[in-house]
């Protein structure tokens, strides 16, 4: 952003804000950004040289962090349902080894466009190409953490060695503004001792995180057992990859042992729960263990592939009834946890709980203004807010989106590309790589 950009301030005077503060306070109240950062959250902020939106008609919810998706797919959807794992995974593997920096460029920005209209200001991203996927971010003004997938040499599509790709994309966007480059070691099925290993110098380097897929599915855990006689976490540890900043997408299939590893180590999980339903994982992550043990828990909307949204208020509807049924328990993970995975936690997980999150003082200014008249979110009580956000609470009500207090969404349209353009340069993409009949 340039300066200019940032030098007017913004406020926003008598909203709900929904804080997601340490008390997860809802008043009504003000909101001052300058220098893309809150500034005055409350009561009466000053409005010299500001400009001033009228805020009685909306909600201020902090921006929404998708903690695992492969944004670039989104010219892929529809194109594998109803398939088991082996069968999705060999149609897409097709398609990836025929996709260009180009059109995972064309991807990647409808798919930011698509998750900023739904509220979401942060993701966390596991893919290559991620050179275009960081320019996309850029153009569009969305925070992204972009994880550069690695596996081992004999088994990927990359042209050279993923390792050395990585590391090319660590020092291109080393200490960018809204995009924090990280290695993404993809998953034990294609990645050996020495490419975890190497991911995980590699990350220590750059001080920045890994992040991978863990345990999805009994099959993959299986197969690893009996290649190695561990359980993925168990060898993981074993091999000493756990020792820095980890984000684990997934982690449904796990014993006792493998969530204390994970607490103890403070392995962020990613849970993904639309993915996991519609490719029939059969098992569900078990979230209240995991977070007992100590692991910071978000939540993702993975591909939308195997979603087939990047939407996080579905996301989080999903969650909860998924986590009350299948533990014969209404009262776990009540609204407000699901909003906190969907915000807060998503933030701690990627460890930038000081910076994102919430709505605070001296947090960047990442936040969304929800329609308080639209009918998904009647009545419009304040302490029904959270109950609406986490259940019923629809993409159309999303009026504007800010990130780092410049504005993203406006009246529900993108501010900084043209809609029609991004849209035709995915049907584009998607017209070079679906195969011509595809069922
Ligand atoms: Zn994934």
């Amino acid at each position: 952003m340039t300066p200019a950009e940032r030098s007017r301030p913004l406020v926003v005077r008598d909203a709900l804000l929904v804080t997601q503060d340490a008390r997860r306070a809802i008043v009504r109240g003000d909101l001052r950004v300058e220098g893309g950062r809150f500034t005055h959250v409350g009561a009466s902020a000053p409005t010299d040289g500001a400009d001033v939106v009228d805020g009685r008609r909306f909600a201020a919810v902090p921006g929404f962090v998708n903690a695992h998706t492969h944004v670039a797919m989104s010219v892929l959807r529809g194109l594998a349902d109803d398939l088991e794992l082996d069968g999705f995974l060999g149609r897409l593997f097709a398609v990836d080894a025929k996709r260009t920096e180009r059109d995972v460029e064309a991807g990647a920005r409808a798919g930011i466009a698509e998750m900023l209209l739904g509220g979401t200001t942060s993701f966390l991203d596991l893919y290559y190409f991620e050179d275009a996927v960081a320019r996309a971010a850029e153009s569009l003004g969305i925070r992204a953490f972009l994880g550069w997938a690695v596996l081992d040499a004999d088994k990927t599509t990359q042209a050279g060695d993923p390792l050395d790709n990585a590391r090319g994309f660590l020092d291109r966007w080393a200490r960018h503004e809204l995009v924090t480059p990280l290695v993404a070691p993809q998953g034990v099925y294609v990645c050996g001792r020495e490419t975890w290993l190497r991911a995980r110098e590699l990350a220590e380097q750059a001080g920045t995180l890994c992040h991978f897929h863990l345990s999805e599915t009994r099959k993959e855990v299986h197969d690893h057992e009996e290649r190695t006689g561990r359980r993925p976490a168990v060898w993981l540890e074993e091999i000493g990859f756990f020792t820095g900043r980890s984000v684990a997408a997934h982690a449904v299939w796990l014993t006792g042992e493998e969530i204390s590893i994970l607490g103890r180590r403070a392995v962020g999980i990613a849970h993904c729960p639309s993915s996991n339903l519609k490719l029939a994982s059969g098992g569900v992550a078990p979230l209240v263990e995991l977070r007992e043990a100590g692991a910071p828990l978000g939540l993702g909307t993975d591909s939308v592939a195997s979603n087939n949204s990047v939407s996080m208020l579905r996301e989080m509807h999903v969650a909860g009834l998924l986590q009350k049924h299948q533990r014969w328990d209404a009262t776990v993970f009540p609204a407000q946890e699901l909003l906190d995975l969907a915000t807060i936690g998503g933030a701690q997980l990627l460890g930038r709980s000081a910076e994102v999150g919430s709505i605070e003082v001296g947090k960047r200014a990442d936040f969304s203004l929800f329609r308080l008249d639209h009918p998904s979110l009647a009545p419009a009580r304040p302490e029904a807010i959270v109950s609406h956000l986490a259940y019923s609470a629809s993409e159309e009500a999303i009026d504007s989106v800010y990130v780092e207090g410049r504005p993203v969404v406006r009246a529900r349209a993108l501010v900084r590309g043209n809609a029609s353009e991004i849209r035709a340069a995915g049907e584009a993409a998607a017209e070079a790589l679906w195969p011509a009949s595809p069922r």
